[in-house]
C-alpha cells in the first residue's frame, strides 16, 4: 500500500497573480479555480504513475471548496470543506508514503506572490523558536512528527527557496518567478501540468528513500524541535487585544503576542483559533 496526499492551494498554481483570483464570485476565480484543477489533476496522475494506491486530494484554498471535483482523476478521493482539524493537510496519517503541495505560496513577512501564513487579515509574521516560518514548515513539520516524508511541492521561485531551505531534501516545481506580491512571470499552464506530473511520478517512485525532515530555520544546522515558542505579530493592536484573552497567550507588545506548544499539533490548532479570531476581529 503505497497512500499520498496532495494538497492543493491556489495561490501558487501557474498564470493565477492577482488577488480576484483568489476570491470567490468572479470570473477570474472560476478561471483559476480550472487552474488549480489541472494541476492536481497532473500531481495525481504522477503519483499513480509513481506507484502510489491510493491519491487523496485536499481542497486547502481559503473556503476550501475551490476544485472542480468532477474534473479530478476519478481515482482520487478528494477532502473539501471547513472547518477541520488539520486544516491545509486534513486526512494525513502515519501509514502514508508522503505528502505533496501543490500551488503553495512564500510564508506572510517574506517576498513571493501572495506571500501570507494562514491568514493575511489577522497575520504580519509568525515565528518559531525565533526562526519565521510559513505553511508549509507548519504542515510539512507536522508530517514530519508522524514520521511522513515532505516529497514535493509547487509554487513561485520564491516559495521554492523557502522550501529548498527549510526540506532541503524535498523536490520543488517552479511554475513562475514571483515579480512582485501580484505579478510573476509564468510558465504555460500546460507545461507546468506536465512539469507537476513527471516530477510527482519521480518523487512518488522514490519514497522509500525520502527522508523525513523536520524544518530547519535559516542559519540553523538543526530542524524545529519540540517545545514550540511561537511569537505572532499581527496586523493590528486589537487584534493583539482580542488575541491576549486566550488562556496560554502571552502579550508581547502592541502587535504582538506568544505561546509554547508542547508539539506540532499544538502550534497548529493554536494558530487556527487565532486566524478564526483575527478574522472577527477586523476594523
Ligand atoms: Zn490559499
Amino acid at each position: 500500500m503505497t497512500k499520498i496526499l496532495i494538497s492543493v492551494d491556489i495561490e501558487g498554481i501557474a498564470a493565477v497573480f492577482e488577488r480576484q483570483q483568489a476570491v470567490r464570485g468572479n470570473p477570474e476565480y472560476e478561471r483559476a479555480r480550472r487552474l488549480m484543477t489541472a494541476e492536481a489533476d497532473a500531481a495525481v496522475r504522477g503519483a499513480f504513475a509513481g506507484g502510489a494506491t491510493e491519491v487523496t486530494v485536499v481542497d486547502s484554498h481559503g473556503p476550501m471548496g475551490n476544485l472542480i471535483t468532477e474534473d479530478l482523476d476519478p481515482r482520487a478521493r478528494v477532502i473539501c470543506g471547513r472547518a477541520r482539524p488539520l486544516s491545509m493537510i486534513q486526512g494525513i496519517t502515519p501509514d502514508h508514503a508522503g505528502v505533496v503541495l501543490i500551488g503553495w505560496h512564500a510564508s506572510a513577512g517574506e517576498y513571493g506572490q501572495f506571500a501570507h501564513t494562514l491568514s493575511s487579515q489577522a497575520f504580519r509574521r509568525i515565528r518559531l523558536n525565533g526562526a519565521v516560518v510559513g505553511e508549509t514548515t507548519l504542515y510539512g513539520g507536522y508530517a514530519a512528527s508522524l514520521g511522513v516524508p515532505l516529497l514535493l511541492t509547487s509554487g513561485d521561485d520564491r516559495y521554492c527557496a523557502e522550501v529548498q531551505a527549510q526540506f532541503p531534501a524535498t523536490a520543488t516545481v517552479c511554475v513562475k518567478t514571483a515579480i512582485g506580491m501580484f505579478a510573476a512571470d509564468c510558465l504555460s499552464p500546460h507545461r507546468a501540468r506536465d512539469l507537476i506530473e513527471d516530477a510527482v511520478r519521480t518523487a512518488v517512485q522514490g519514497h522509500a528513500q525520502a527522508r523525513v525532515q523536520h524544518p530547519v530555520p535559516a542559519g540553523a544546522d538543526v530542524g524545529l524541535l519540540v517545545p514550540f515558542r511561537a511569537e505572532v505579530e499581527v496586523t493590528t493592536q486589537f487584534i493583539a487585544d482580542g488575541l491576549s484573552l486566550l488562556r496560554g497567550v502571552e502579550r508581547l507588545g502592541a502587535e504582538t503576542v506568544a505561546f509554547t506548544a508542547a508539539d506540532m499539533r499544538e502550534v497548529l490548532q493554536t494558530l487556527a483559533v487565532m486566524s478564526l479570531m483575527g478574522g472577527s476581529l477586523q476594523q
